[in-house]
């Protein structure tokens, strides 16, 4: 075995999944990792949303580049740490000023090196922030990261509900055959800080459950918009999630039943 295998060891990955873009899949993605970092768990959270990666913005990492070493003669990435994650985006090999487009063999060489060139370490579990929707580069990184478990986020509209199928019918496919953990449906509702008691159903209801009931799973988490949340994360004040009262708890309810479900 090369040196750079014996080095890594990643126990478990689990996928963070959409149908498009915009629904929370990075915030859902980032908030597990911290919520396994709470735990004393090694993490690693590998960005892979070639269309639009949010992940060094969330952790207020857009200007960071990621260190090389040399491991058996190989040029491999050293993920950059940051509140107890070990971090690496698609967004570092992006320079911010130019717009984002890969082609599609290029996506996949890259991500195809952020998983296996790069100095991960031991790692108990790695989030991994899927592209959304289907196609050869989600398919290619299926093949690559070989995810435990997957779920899917979406929004409470049910029109949001097709795209967000498509994403779940390709992890059940039988030729990649990741089992699905469920589906997280995220900005479910809002509660302003003064009414706790208030629901505001501002995108529709239902859109969780049905997406479940169609994909014989089951809805696992619904998240509240919560205020605050949006202007910390294009902050990269990420930090202040872990003081939001409504959702905190419900993101570590969702990272221990997920690690929970997982074979040990
Ligand atoms: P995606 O990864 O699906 O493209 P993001 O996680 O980047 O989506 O979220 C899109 C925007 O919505 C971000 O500005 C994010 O902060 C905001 N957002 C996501 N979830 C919530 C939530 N539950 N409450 C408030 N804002 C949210």
């Amino acid at each position: 075995m090369s040196e750079l295998k014996e080095l890594n060891n990643i126990k478990y990955r689990i996928a963070v999944a959409s149908g498009k873009g915009g629904v929370g899949k990075s915030t859902v993605a980032a908030n597990l990792a911290l919520a396994y970092a709470s735990e004393g768990l090694k993490v690693a959270l590998l960005d892979a949303d070639i269309y639009g990666p949010s992940i060094p913005i969330l952790f207020g990492l857009e200007k960071e580049k990621p260190e090389m070493t040399s491991i058996d003669g190989k040029e491999v990435f050293l993920p950059i740490n940051k509140f107890g994650v070990k971090i690496l985006s698609i967004g570092f090999f992006i320079n911010p000023d130019q717009s984002l487009i890969w082609r599609g063999p290029a996506a996949s060489s890259i991500l195809s090196r952020m998983i296996n060139d790069t100095l991960w370490g031991d790692i108990d579990v790695m989030v991994i922030d899927f592209p959304p929707g289907t196609g050869d580069i989600p398919i290619t990184l299926v093949n690559e990261a070989k995810p435990s478990t997957a779920i899917i986020v979406t929004t409470p509209q049910k029109l949001s509900v097709s795209d967000a199928q498509k994403s779940g019918l390709m992890f059940m496919h039988e030729q990649i055959n990741v089992p699905i953990y469920g589906i997280v449906e995220n900005m479910s509702w809002f509660t302003p800080t003064n009414h706790p008691e208030d629901r505001y159903y501002i995108f529709g209801k239902g859109g969780g459950q049905a997406l479940a009931c169609s994909m014989g799973t089951k809805l696992v988490a619904q998240i509240p918009i919560a205020q605050g949340l949006a202007g910390a994360a294009d902050e990269g004040k990420l930090i202040n999630y872990e003081q939001n009262e409504i959702t905190l708890p419900l993101f570590r309810k969702l990272a221990s039943e997920i690690f929970g479900s997982l074979d040990k």
